[in-house]
């Protein structure tokens, strides 16, 4: 039998209440021993929240007044019975109460227990569990928008149904091979190859949104370049100050950039800033171009920054060459300063879309720039998907299961075997049910239910 988990599910620290969740067989009980409702008695009914007193049983003191809510099995987050109680949210008397509960048996969940049983216990399937974290850690609307929808089961059902379709091709297969001799091999070859097809290109255009779910969940790569003094910190500093709502500074990849992320409008940016680049006078030449060409090649789009006070000189020519067919947007600081940049030049090096002229420190223009970043980064969001794919591993089994498709179109056409088709078509299910964990190794598992947090 399994056994009875418990954590803090709130933060550490101080706060308006902290909630204690306990989920396994033992729940009901532990409850039973430490709870004391205000009413009288301590007879539980479920999903109806009971005030009361948690007890020391030993001592028979009261530790805390608190709400507790029972969430009978298998009407729960876990799928089984699960208790919370809601205290006040003090650090010490938060861990008095999980101590107690904890001696009554239950063990100290890990980081993702509770949604790993809810994955175990066949409550949700392993992209709602995926969903939950990125619900959780969602910085803009995009990012929880696509989070949710993959919670409500949309992206699992898209899978089921490509999954079923499959299917039904390898029945169809099967009963070629059984019937062959019956004359219907060909019309049931032509309907196979069409519906594998068809699936495919669904699978395939599933695995393209990636590169905007991606952009949807953990922000686009924004990479700020130009040539020293040209305004590069004091944009950025203009950038965040304008987002009230900064989220935080972490560190870049490389020891010399860090990233910011600011918002606009329902999706979230990460600037990566390569600090040392003006930090350090001393840098030589080469060394400041090769990290440049570093935050080009990491980014979703580079800002490409002029001084709009100044004509071109040798920086900005080779930054120009680097820059070449690059996603990009021209910037054109300093404009609250008498012109003298040659725009001409630029355009016939650069073209003339995408330009866009700002005062860093004067904050003009940059809500034209937004607007621009916004527009390039959602460039690729087509009205026809409402479902994103926004994790790598869904991506990498999708590739997969189309790959194994067009083997499959393959071998039909080449009027080899119907029995060789199948085991390609059994392959791409495979990859399919991979996405939804109904296949699963304990290691990825114990990655992906690694990364939640405990009580969650
Ligand atoms: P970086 O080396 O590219 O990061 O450039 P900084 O942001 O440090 O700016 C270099 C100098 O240009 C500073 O003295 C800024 O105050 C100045 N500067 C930046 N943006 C503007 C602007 O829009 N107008 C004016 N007049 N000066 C600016």
């Amino acid at each position: 039998m399994k056994d009875t988990i418990a954590a803090i599910a709130t933060p550490t620290g101080e706060g308006g209440i902290s909630v204690i969740r306990i989920s396994g067989p033992a729940a009901l009980e532990i409850a039973r021993t430490l709870f004391h409702a205000v009413a009288g008695g301590n007879d539980l009914e479920p999903t109806r929240v009971q005030f009361g007193e948690i007890r020391d049983p030993q001592t028979g003191g009261t530790i805390d007044e608190v709400l507790l809510t029972w969430f009978k099995a298998p009407k729960s987050y876990t799928a089984e019975d699960v208790i919370e109680i809601s205290g006040h949210g003090g650090t010490y008397v938060t861990t008095r109460i999980l101590k107690l509960v904890l001696d009554q048996g239950a063990r100290l969940a890990e980081p993702g227990e509770f949604t790993r049983r809810a994955f175990l216990n066949g409550r949700i399937d392993l992209s709602q569990a995926e969903a939950v974290a990125d619900v959780i850690s969602a910085e803009s609307d995009k990012a929880l928008h696509s989070a949710l929808c993959h919670l409500q089961g949309q992206l699992s059902k898209r899978i089921n149904s490509m999954y079923s379709r499959l299917l039904a091709v390898v029945a169809q297969l099967e009963a070629t091979i059984d019937f062959s001799e019956e004359g219907l091999t060909f019309q049931k070859r032509e309907d196979s190859v069409k519906e594998i097809r068809q699936v495919g290109k669904e699978i395939k255009d599933l695995a393209n949104t990636f590169q905007q779910g991606k952009i949807f969940r953990e922000g686009a790569r924004v990479a700020l370049i130009g040539k020293p003094n040209v305004g590069k910190s004091s944009l950025l500093n203009a950038l965040l100050q304008e987002d009230r709502a900064i989220v935080t500074a972490i560190p870049g990849t490389t020891r010399d950039t860090l990233e910011e992320r600011v918002r606009i409008k329902d999706i979230h940016i990460n600037i990566i800033d390569s600090a040392g680049l003006r930090e350090n006078p001393d840098i030589i030449e080469e060394e400041g171009i090769q990290r440049a060409k570093i935050a080009l090649d990491q980014a979703d789009l580079a800002l490409v920054l002029f001084d709009g006070a100044e004509a071109l000189d040798a920086n900005d020519r080779s930054l120009i060459e680097q820059v070449r067919d690059k996603p990009i947007l021209i910037v054109i600081n300093k404009n609250d300063l008498p012109q003298q940049l040659d725009v001409d030049t630029l355009e016939a090096d650069l073209g003339s879309a995408n330009r866009i002229n700002i005062s860093a420190t004067r904050h003009e223009g940059l809500d034209d720039l937004k607007d621009a970043i916004y527009h390039f980064v959602v460039r690729n969001e087509t009205k026809q998907e409402a479902v994103f794919v926004t994790r790598e591993r869904h991506r990498i089994l999708l590739v997969e299961a189309e790959s194994s498709l067009l083997k499959v179109c393959e071998t039909l056409e080449q009027g080899l075997s119907e029995e060789f088709a199948a085991v390609d078509v059994n392959i791409a299910m495979e990859n399919l049910a991979a996405i939804l964990g109904k296949n699963f190794e304990e290691d990825l598992i114990d990655q992906i239910f690694g990364d939640f947090c405990i009580g969650k």
